[in-house]
């Protein structure tokens, strides 16, 4: 019998075909998803590798599926899963760092872009009122050109939105908990402290992973300290940002709107009071929903999996686990 491979379905909706193509040679792969550990399928609870959305992962969970050798994460953020519970049991973790970033610092610099120039809005003026008798003037856009990116985690990600950014010719300041001096060199960033960014930045662009330090890192404190024509994004994790701090930044005007691809609910509830805000945009978590970007996630998760099946350590392992090697392989 072939070791159970057990997919989300969204991964297999993204990549019709692929995961059988590259493993039933030695697996059988199995789709299907969790939310409720009390309400785990019974038919992939036997399953010895997970490709994984953001379906959580616990103890709770994880006592379900004795068998697991590997997690693989399709995606970079691993906030959702428990990596302390997974190594105590000797199950890998691994993700897909690096593949996705180009992916998502286009859709940042995209965000930025639609807020600048007031891209939705134009949409819907030419849609509904450029040929209308009333004439009325659609709101002037601003130029990104010498204009101050502040940027929160200049780590892969953050890196290729400024790489972005300087060819727009912003000026780039950044802030993390370690400086990156071969990117101050290459793209002229300046490390400052977090209050400087805010107060200084005329765009915050967030590329922070969701941690225990990282959550609400942005309050109410912190958007009172950016400027009223600044614009917020966040591309990173919802709950990096306080949520109902930020609604009442957005509809006091503390600052000018925000560009958003990730929520503290997911998906974002249709009461939200970010659905009815003008100054904000909107994109449902796609940072790397792109065709390219998500086949080499697929591929990566692949990688990985059959590597762990073979009894081998996988290539991508979170920090967490880097270096570290699990006896429950192919043949123990
Ligand atoms: P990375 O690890 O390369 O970069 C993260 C950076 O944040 C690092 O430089 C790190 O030093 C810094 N950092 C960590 N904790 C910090 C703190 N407390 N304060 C300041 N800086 C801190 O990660 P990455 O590959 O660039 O991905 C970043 C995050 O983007 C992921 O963790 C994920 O949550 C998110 N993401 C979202 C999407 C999407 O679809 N919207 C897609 C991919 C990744």
């Amino acid at each position: 019998m072939k070791p159970k491979v057990m997919v989300s379905p969204g991964v297999r909706d993204d990549n019709p075909g692929l995961l059988e193509e590259k493993l039933s040679d030695i697996a059988e792969v199995v789709y299907g998803t969790f939310r409720d550990p009390k309400n785990i399928p019974s038919d992939i609870k036997d399953s010895e590798a997970m490709i994984l959305a953001l379906e959580p992962i616990n103890d709770e969970v994880l006592d379900n599926f004795p068998k697991l050798k590997i997690i693989a994460r399709y995606g970079v953020g691993y906030d959702t899963v428990d990596v302390n519970a997974c190594t105590k049991r000797g199950i890998y973790v691994t993700h897909t760092p690096g593949i996705l970033s180009h992916a998502v610092a286009e859709l940042t610099i995209g965000l930025m872009l639609c807020l600048s120039r007031a891209l939705i809005e134009a949409d819907r003026y030419v849609r509904t009122e450029w040929a209308g008798p009333k004439g009325s003037r659609l709101k002037m856009g601003i130029d990104l050109y010498g204009k101050t990116l502040g940027i929160i985690g200049l780590g892969r990600i953050g890196y290729e939105v400024a790489v972005r950014a300087r060819s727009f010719g912003m000026k780039i300041i950044y802030y993390d908990v370690e400086r990156k001096y071969e990117a101050e060199k290459t793209l002229g960033a300046q490390y400052v402290d977090l209050e400087t960014l805010l107060r200084e930045s005329d765009f915050v662009s967030i590329h922070v992973p969701l941690t225990p330090q990282t959550r609400r890192l942005i309050g109410e404190k912190e958007l009172r300290m950016m400027k009223p024509t600044a614009y917020l994004i966040n591309t990173s994790r919802g709950a990096v940002v306080d949520e109902e701090a930020l609604c009442r930044a957005l509809k006091e005007g503390w600052i000018a709107g925000a560009g958003l691809d990730v929520f503290v609910k997911e998906p974002l509830p249709l009461d939200s009071p970010l659905i009815g805000m003008r100054n904000v945009v909107l994109s449902p978590h796609i940072g790397t929903y792109t065709v390219e970007t998500r086949r080499s996630m697929a591929l990566m998760c692949i990688e990985n999996v059959r590597a762990a099946l073979m009894g081998m350590v996988p290539p991508n392992l979170v920090p967490e686990q880097r270096g570290m090697v699990f006896k429950r392989g192919a043949f123990s």
